[in-house]
């Protein structure tokens, strides 16, 4: 009952959790009236990803930033799961759709073919009103299902499988790619990830980061490549830090590679110059 929970509270406290607890109220406060006010606190950074079949940069992941007066600099790690147990993530996604959608139409105007990839949580899967409020904006802006596509994390998924899969054959009936980001930190089974109805499996960086130097990591990225292609998916990876590990992955038929290497997420103009830029780099022979 309540009094032998807060006994038991009692007992576990350290300065720590109250710290922890503080600063996780805070950053509800401040990201709510980030949120209503004029927005400017937030922005979307753009990391290139690498088709490692043409060498060309044709998709784009778009990040959320956010930069708060008191808070300083925080992290999306550390904010979107709170807004995801507060419950309001899904004001955050209305609006990394919307600037998403804006950056798509500048790149379509601006007459560059490439397609932004918007993360969502589990709770932005599960909402029916989505999908439908995703594709009017982008009808109304006359932008083809490829300008965007959609990751998510496994482990966020396997909540409610039945729905979740339901809820993604709909995605994927209106032409969108959709991605199984950082994976290979979840638990989801094969027989599970057979009934997914994705394009595209996403390796996690902290597999990719020493790629170069460590045996475990290559069995493993290896392993993935070959169980996505075999299951008909593409593999993106994500954190590469280095030539020899970009190598490796095209070596290996990686259809993608994202990382500092090539370029860190960058503000939207900085993004097309970035783009404009590197039209003719070689990126996979040094
Ligand atoms: P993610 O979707 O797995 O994004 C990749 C993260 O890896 C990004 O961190 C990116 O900056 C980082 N990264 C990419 N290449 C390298 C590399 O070579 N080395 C290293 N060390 N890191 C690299 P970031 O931007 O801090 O985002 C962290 C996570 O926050 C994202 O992981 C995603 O789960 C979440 N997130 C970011 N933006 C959004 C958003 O708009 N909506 C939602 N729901 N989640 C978001
Ligand atoms: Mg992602
Ligand atoms: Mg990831
Ligand atoms: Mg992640």
């Amino acid at each position: 009952d309540e009094t032998q929970l807060s006994e038991q509270l009692l007992l576990n406290y350290k300065p720590e959790f109250e710290q922890r607890y503080l600063r996780r109220l805070s950053i509800i406060a401040e990201l709510k009236t980030a949120l209503d006010d004029q927005q400017d606190e937030l922005s979307l950074f753009y990391q290139p990803k690498l088709d490692l079949i043409s060498g060309k940069v044709t998709k784009v992941e778009a990040l959320i930033r956010w930069n708060n007066a008191i808070l300083g600099f925080v992290s999306p790690d550390d904010f979107i799961s709170v807004a995801e147990q507060a419950g309001f993530i899904g004001k955050i996604t209305d609006w990394v759709i919307n600037q998403a959608i804006k950056d798509a139409v500048t790149l379509r105007d601006a007459g560059m073919d490439v397609s932004i990839a918007i993360n969502l949580s589990a709770k932005d899967v599960m909402d029916n009103a989505l999908l439908p409020h995703i594709t009017s904006l982008m009808s109304a802006s006359e932008l083809d299902s490829k300008a965007l596509s959609f990751e998510m994390t496994e482990s966020d998924l396997v909540r409610e499988p039945e729905k979740a899969i339901q809820q993604l054959r709909a995605f994927r009936e209106r032409g969108f790619e959709l991605a199984i980001d950082d994976f290979g930190t979840g638990y989801s089974s094969m027989s599970y990830l057979k009934s997914l109805p994705v394009t595209t499996l996403k390796v996690d960086k902290s597999f990719v980061l020493k790629l170069d130097s460590q045996q475990g990591d290559q069995k493993i990225v290896r392993t993935v490549i070959d169980l996505a292609h075999s299951f008909g998916l593409n593999v993106v990876a994500e954190g590469i830090e280095s030539q020899a590990t970009l190598q490796l992955l095209q070596n290996w038929g990686c259809e993608l590679a994202q990382g500092y290497y090539m370029c860190k997420p960058l503000p939207f103009a900085d993004f097309i110059q970035w783009h404009n830029k590197h039209q003719s780099t070689n990126w996979l022979e040094k």
